[in-house]
C-alpha cells in the first residue's frame, strides 16, 4: 500500500477537511471568498500610503499592505519607516475603513507590529524562524506565511505546522516566487505549488505575484493564471508613483494597471465560482 503518511498534521486535509474561513475585520477569507490585497512596498511617508490607500479603497480593496521593517539584501538600502510606518499605515487604513497587513520581521518586534496590525505576515526570509512562528502562534492576530524563496512545499507546511501547534490556526500560505536557475524575472512563480498545496491543505493560498516576477509589466497575466490555478486571494504592489518608489518600484503597478486586474478578476471569478471581497469595477 502507498506510504500516504504525511510529516505534518494540523494543516492537512486528511486531519481536517473542511477548508479554514475566517475574518478579519469582517473580511471573509479562504472558503469561495476571493481577496484582493493591495498596497505599496514600503510605507514611504503620511501621503504616499493616505494617496494609495484612498485610490484602493474606492476599488473596493479592503485590505491594505506596507512594510514598515523592511528585510533590504543590502544594508544601505531604505530600511522601512519602522513604527511611524506602522502609525501612517493604520491611520490610512481606519479613515478608508481598510484592515492592516505588514510584516513583522523579530519576535522582539511581535507586541508592537500588534498594535497597528490585523493581519501578521512573515516574509520569505523568516519562513523557517522558528522562534517568530512560535510567538505568532500565541497571538490572536492571522498569519500570513510568505513561502521560504528555496523552500520545498513540505518545509513550507511544516513551517505553518508551527503556528497550528501553538494555537493559531487562522493561516494564510503565500507563494512568492522561487528561485531558480531563471534570471530573467526576480523568481519563479509555482503555481504547480498552489494547486498541489490546494490538494494537501485545508488552509487558504494566496499568491503574490509581484515578489514572484520582479516585472510590473507580467504582474497582471500572473494575477489571472494564479486565481485560475485555484489561489484563494492575490496580494500586489501598487504605488501612486512606482519610478520613485523607494523600495520595489520595477515590480509596483500603476493604478490604472490595478483597474484593468480588478476588472478582469472579476470577469474570470464568475467562470470559476469564487466570490472577490470587492465590488465590480468602480470607475474613479
Ligand atoms: C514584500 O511583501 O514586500 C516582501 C518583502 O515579501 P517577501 O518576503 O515575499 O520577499
Ligand atoms: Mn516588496
Amino acid at each position: 500500500m502507498e506510504n500516504t503518511r504525511k510529516p505534518y498534521q494540523l494543516v492537512s486535509l486528511d486531519w481536517k477537511q473542511e477548508r479554514t474561513v475566517f475574518s478579519v475585520k469582517g473580511v471573509e477569507i479562504g472558503g469561495d471568498n476571493f481577496n484582493l490585497i493591495a498596497g505599496p512596498c514600503a510605507v514611504e511617508t503620511e501621503e504616499q500610503i493616505h494617496t494609495i490607500a484612498s485610490y484602493l479603497s474606492k476599488k473596493g480593496v479592503k485590505i491594505l499592505r506596507g512594510g514598515a521593517y523592511k528585510p533590504r539584501t543590502s544594508p544601505y538600502s531604505f530600511q522601512g519607516l519602522k513604527e511611524e510606518g506602522l502609525k501612517y499605515l493604520k491611520e490610512a487604513a481606519d479613515r478608508n475603513n481598510m484592515a492592516v497587513i505588514t510584516e513583522v520581521m523579530d519576535t522582539n518586534l511581535v507586541d508592537k507590529v500588534y498594535e497597528y496590525t490585523d493581519i501578521f505576515q512573515v516574509g520569505t526570509r523568516n519562513m523557517q524562524n522558528f522562534q517568530l512562528l512560535k510567538a505568532l502562534s500565541k497571538s490572536d492576530k492571522p498569519v500570513m506565511l510568505k513561502r521560504g524563496w528555496s523552500s520545498t512545499i513540505e518545509e513550507w507546511l511544516l513551517a505553518a505546522e508551527y503556528l497550528l501547534l501553538g494555537g493559531n490556526s487562522n493561516v494564510i500560505l503565500c507563494e512568492r516566487g522561487i528561485r531558480t536557475f531563471e534570471n530573467s524575472t526576480r523568481n519563479t512563480l509555482d503555481l504547480n505549488a498552489v494547486g498541489l498545496v490546494k490538494t494537501l491543505s485545508h488552509l487558504p493560498v494566496f499568491v503574490d505575484p509581484s515578489q514572484a516576477t520582479g516585472v510590473r509589466n507580467i504582474v497582471h497575466p500572473m494575477c489571472l493564471a494564479a486565481m485560475a490555478a485555484g489561489a484563494d486571494g492575490i496580494m500586489v504592489e501598487v504605488h501612486n508613483q512606482p519610478q520613485e518608489a523607494l523600495s520595489d518600484g520595477v515590480q509596483s503597478i500603476y493604478f490604472d494597471q490595478f483597474d484593468k486586474i480588478t476588472e478582469d478578476i472579476y470577469s474570470l471569478s464568475s467562470l470559476i465560482g469564487k466570490r472577490p471581497d470587492f465590488a465590480k469595477s468602480v470607475k474613479i
